[in-house]
């Protein structure tokens, strides 16, 4: 017998029909012998939607009252899922975030876990033989008590966070695609699956546009040494082999891939923005009074680029926010622009960054290189360059992103074939 928690995302939930699909998938882990804690996100659309009759109601709001009206999408499912499963024979209970309790942290509209404890399912396991079906997304504040989310695409993160918290065997994240791809198999339709990804890899590629799962999870899949399997909830039931291995990719250690490749995935994100600095003072300080007050005003700077000052006296300086933040981050350096000293603010969000991520990057030189020669051969005009060990990122005009990502793509030698 395993211990599971088997995720499932909103396309996976979307209406009835699909919740009993669901439902027949956990009955066949529990006729299997397993215990199981499912985990659920909203109904797809329906976070979308609530998040747009806050802003509607008011656009700038209440983050507490925000988690209030958000976390209802996940109660909605959990329910179902419950009903449907008692219906089918099988014992099962529903449980939101504060019932658990998930305890967060109380950074509204996006918390973070701070402990599950997971004794009282695992006794329930023991004593009812119930499937617990946890509502995703949802946390609790515990000294205010108050109702918290963990930011979009937070039921991964509660799920695998469950699966730590209960021992869990595996964190089976069943979704609308059957595995983590190269990259978006929706844009590149040449995309491949892999079979297994180490942690490092999957949080680049999270944390850089690829939605599959929530940054945080892969984060927490990591520290807790959770084996967390990406696959399809679209499969049937009964065509499922109990004893052989489905269609998915595996998130495990680096040590457990044995052919490594140089290039594993790409990644793009469009939700990003452009500033430019002109003409600020080369002088000491002056990258402290401009990414000082970002920082404090909880705006997040991710690729930098500064030129050598031609005249010793001012220089360039540009740099890209999220594209949510660029209203904002123009107003925070408008006003402190007496303090940092420069000439103008230019911006666009008109563009995209393309990243390419693989550990085999640490032991291969040259690998950005033939990118760049690649994209300036399609007339494709890098604004920026990023690098870390295991990946680089390029920011280029959006309009070209499904362009660079291909060409990329085929470059790396990623193209099934
Ligand atoms: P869920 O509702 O199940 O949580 P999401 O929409 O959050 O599903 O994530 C799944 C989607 O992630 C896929 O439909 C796919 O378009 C997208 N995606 C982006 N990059 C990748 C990738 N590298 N591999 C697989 N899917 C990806
Ligand atoms: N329902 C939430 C969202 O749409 C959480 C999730 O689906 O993971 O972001
Ligand atoms: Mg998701």
């Amino acid at each position: 017998m395993s211990r599971l928690v088997m995720k499932f995302g909103g396309t996976s939930v979307a209406d009835i029909d699909r919740i009993r699909n669901v439902a027949r998938h956990v009955k066949r882990e529990i006729d299997a012998g397993h215990e199981v804690a499912v985990v659920v996100s909203a109904m797809a659309g329906t976070t979308n939607q609530l998040v747009k009759w806050c802003t509607e109601a008011a656009p700038l709001h209440d983050t507490r009252e925000y988690d209030v009206v958000v976390a209802s999408g996940e109660q909605v499912t959990a329910g179902l899922l419950a009903i449907t499963l008692q219906g089918m024979g099988v014992a099962a209970r529903s449980w939101q975030g504060w019932q658990i309790p998930v305890l967060t942290s109380d950074v509204h509209g996006s918390a973070r876990i701070v402990e599950i404890d997971g004794t009282k399912l695992i006794n329930r396991f023991r004593d009812h033989s119930e499937v617990a079906v946890i509502c995703g997304f949802q946390g609790i504040h515990e000294e205010t008590g108050r109702i918290t989310t963990l930011g979009r695409g937070g039921s991964d993160t509660s799920a695998v966070a469950i699966a730590a918290a209960i021992g869990a065997d595996r964190c089976d994240i069943y979704t609308d695609v059957d595995g983590v791809y190269t990259t978006d198999p929706r844009v590149v339709s040449r995309a491949r699956r892999l079979d297994r990804i180490a942690f490092e890899e999957m949080l680049e590629l999270a944390s850089l546009g690829a939605k599959v799962l929530q940054v945080r999870s892969v984060e927490l899949g990591m520290v807790h040494n959770v084996r967390i399997f990406v696959r399809s909830s679209f499969d049937k039931p009964e065509d499922i082999d109990p004893h052989g291995v489905p269609p998915g990719t595996l998130i495990c250690n680096e040590e457990e891939i044995v052919e490594q490749q140089v290039v594993t995935g790409i990644a793009f994100s469009k939700d990003e923005a452009q500033i430019s600095i002109r003409r600020v003072e080369d002088k000491p300080g002056v990258a402290a009074a401009i990414f000082g007050p970002l920082a404090e005003a909880g705006i997040n700077v991710d690729m930098i680029v500064q030129n050598v000052s031609g005249d010793g006296a001012t220089t360039d300086l540009t740099f890209t926010v999220p594209a949510a933040d660029y209203v904002r981050a123009g107003d925070v350096l408008a006003t402190s622009r007496a303090k940092i000293g420069y000439e103008r603010l230019d911006g666009a969000t008109d563009v995209a960054k393309v990243s390419v991520i693989g550990i085999g990057m640490r032991s291969h030189a040259g690998v950005a290189a033939g990118a760049f020669r690649a994209l300036a051969d399609r007339g494709i005009n890098i604004r920026a360059i990023t690098t870390s060990e295991i990946k680089f990122s390029l920011l280029i005009d959006a309009a070209y992103t499904e362009l660079a990502v291909r060409t990329l793509h085929s470059l790396y030698g990623l193209d099934k074939s």
